[in-house]
This record gives structure tokens, sequence and C-alpha cells, in this order.
């Protein structure tokens, strides 16, 4: 069994599923994915990330607003805290730096970034982090994070061992993408043979970066498994045990305060 622990079902184009979401979360079914983390980007997402929550057990959602979103309303730090307050939401984020298509504003991004750090730490709900081309900035904010005793998962991850490694040592998780069975990403597959098998989260982030061999396609939760199955070449184990590791890891930070 898998667990998408990283995608965004409401932006997903629905025409191969006759426009029905829960056809789309059957076919993810039908190849083993029985839960998906449905990642918010902008504010204005929240109302249908609940909604998709609320009718679908095995979905869950978070609250954050995307380092590179053009928004007329920064996010305070409460109105994350109070949007994150219903029972299925279990993260904050996405939130992070990425200097890739922005050059600009940084200062602004990094601030957005504090903010949801200090809405994850009051409201103690792990973060979720996108970082790109900003290995060193988000070194210092995810440092600053693991002061403030807030943990979570570098998502989609393709920066440096340097990151990942200051990151496994400050709590944090680290979640690949399908991104890791592309040609060209030998820097991707080098990182996931150094972290530990204990802190890998596996993840489709669809509608976006669909694995080979269905790349060119609209990405959806049910290919979650051609990641784990790169992570089980890279890893010499079985698909099985990724699914397993991966599904428990995924336990640990998002439901640990959880009583089940
Ligand atoms: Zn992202
Ligand atoms: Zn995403």
């Amino acid at each position: 069994m898998f667990i998408d622990s990283h995608c965004h079902l409401h932006r997903m184009d629905l025409t191969p599923y006759q426009n029905d979401m829960s056809k789309a979360l059957l076919a993810a079914k039908a190849h083993g994915v029985t839960e998906v983390l449905n990642v918010c980007v902008r504010l204005d997402e929240v109302a249908t990330i609940v909604a998709l929550a609320e009718q679908f057990p095995e979905v869950y959602g978070s609250i954050g607003v995307h380092p590179s979103e053009v928004i007329d309303i920064e996010p305070t730090v409460d109105m994350l805290v109070t949007l994150a307050s219903h029972e299925k939401i279990i993260a904050i984020g996405e939130t992070g730096l990425d200097y890739h298509y922005n050059s600009e504003g940084l200062a602004e991004m990094q601030q957005r970034f504090r903010i949801h750090v200090e809405a994850a730490r009051q409201c103690a709900k792990p973060l979720i982090v996108h970082s790109r081309a900003a290995n060193e900035d988000s070194k210092t904010v995810i440092r600053e994070a693991y002061q403030l005793g807030v943990a979570g998962v570098m998502h989609c991850f393709t920066e440096t061992w340097d990151l990942a490694k200051v990151a496994l040592e400050s709590g944090f998780y680290i979640s690949f993408s399908g991104i890791i069975t592309f040609k060209n990403a030998s820097n991707v597959v080098e990182v996931a043979r150094q972290v530990p098998m204990d802190r890998i989260l596996i993840e489709t982030d669809a509608p976006y970066l669909t694995p080979v061999p269905f790349r060119g396609k609209p990405n959806a939760p049910e290919y979650v498994r051609y990641t784990a199955a790169k992570i089980a070449e890279i890893k010499g184990i079985t698909l099985e045990s990724v699914a397993e590791q991966t599904s428990q890891n995924y336990r640990d930070l998002f439901f640990a305060n959880v009583s089940t």
C-alpha cells in the first residue's frame, strides 16, 4: 500500500476520470494508493481542500501559500493557524523558497516562509517545505524551525546533499517525486542513496512531474509507485518494503501526536 504524501488533487485534469474525483481516487486505490495528502498552494484553494478532505476518508489536506505565488494579501500566522484547525488538515505548507523562478522579492519570500514556520509551531503540525535553488537560505530557516521544535518534510527534493543533511539533522523527512525517475536526475538519485530509509517519503506532486514511463501525460496519485520502484532499485530492496516503510514514515510524521 502506498501513500501519496504530496499532490494537488484540486488542480488535476479530471478528463480521464469522466470529471469525477471519486473515479480518480478509485484509480489510485486500484494501484494500491490508500491515502493522499492534498497540498494547498494559495489560500483561495482552502475551501476546496477542506471539502475534498470531508468528502473522502482517504484524503487529508494542508494550509499554506507557495513561495512563488503572487497574492494580494500575505498570510499571517493567525490566519494560517485558524484555517489549519480542521481535524483533517494535518500540515502547514507548502511553503519555502524558490529562487529558480524568482530573482526578486527574496526577503519577502523568506518572511512568508518564517510565518509558516511560526504557524506550524503554534498549531503543532508539520511543515511541508519546497526548496528550489535555495540551498543556503533554506538551511538557515530549517535550522530555525528545528530550534522552535518544528519538523516536517522537504518535498520534491532536488537540492544538494548538504541541505538534505541539515534537514535530516533537524528532524525533517525527505520526499522524492517522479523526478527521481528522470534520466537527468543523478543528483537526486545520489541524495536518495544517502537518506536513511526511515526518513524517506514518496509523492507525485500531481498534476505536475509525471514519472517515467508516463512523462508528458498529466500526473495522478496512481503513479506514485514508479517513484517507489525507483527507490527500491536504488536501495536494493523490494517494492513492498519501500511501500511499507514510506507509509510508516508518513504516519510517524503527520500522525505522531494523534491517538488512533
Ligand atoms: Zn513544491
Ligand atoms: Zn506541490
